[in-house]
């Protein structure tokens, strides 16, 4: 949408997650950054534990989502939340391995990417209860723009 200085806001929901060190602190250091990273928050949800998906044998996670205002394109927003990842200090060992901070873009506006690199929305958003739990949350009227359903009914 425009904004009231006529400047086009996109509209982004991102999950998080975090199951190893400090989760609690991982998570506050990295939406700190979203904030200064020309992100705003405008909603947050409710911190849930959850279960490991995938490789199981590993510690438990705390998830949440968020929504965030920006000017910037989809392929920035990707970069600079794996440039926040990062400075967390995440150590990428193995695909949904134990991560000190993770930041997926689950949607952006009602967009469609598909590319090596960058795919949204998230491809398998609607079957991590989660990602849905705490997207219901913040943004259950939102409708999926390929499975044309809302967030509440995934
Ligand atoms: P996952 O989050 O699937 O458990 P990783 O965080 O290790 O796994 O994967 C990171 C890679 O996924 C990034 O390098 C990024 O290019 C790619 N990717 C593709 N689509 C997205 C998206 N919607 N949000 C975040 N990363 C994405
Ligand atoms: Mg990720």
């Amino acid at each position: 949408y425009k904004d009231d200085r006529g400047i086009e806001m996109n509209i982004v929901y991102i999950s998080f997650g975090s199951n190893i060190g400090d989760r609690e602190k991982a998570i506050e250091d990295a939406l700190d950054l979203v904030n200064q990273n020309e992100m705003k928050i405008t909603k947050r949800s409710n911190i849930i534990e959850t279960e490991p998906y995938g490789y199981t044998d590993q510690p438990t996670f705390l998830n949440g989502a968020i929504e965030v205002e920006t000017e910037l394109s989809c392929r920035e927003v990707l970069k600079r939340l794996l440039q926040i990842e990062k400075e967390v200090g995440r150590v990428r060992e193995f695909k949904w391995g134990p991560r000190l901070i993770d930041l997926d873009i689950i949607f952006f506006n009602d967009e469609i990417y598909d590319e090596e690199d960058l795919k949204v929305p998230h491809p398998d958003m609607q079957n991590r209860d989660f990602v849905l739990k705490p997207l219901c949350e913040i943004c259950s009227g939102f409708t999926h723009p390929i499975l044309k359903k809302k967030v509440s009914e995934l």
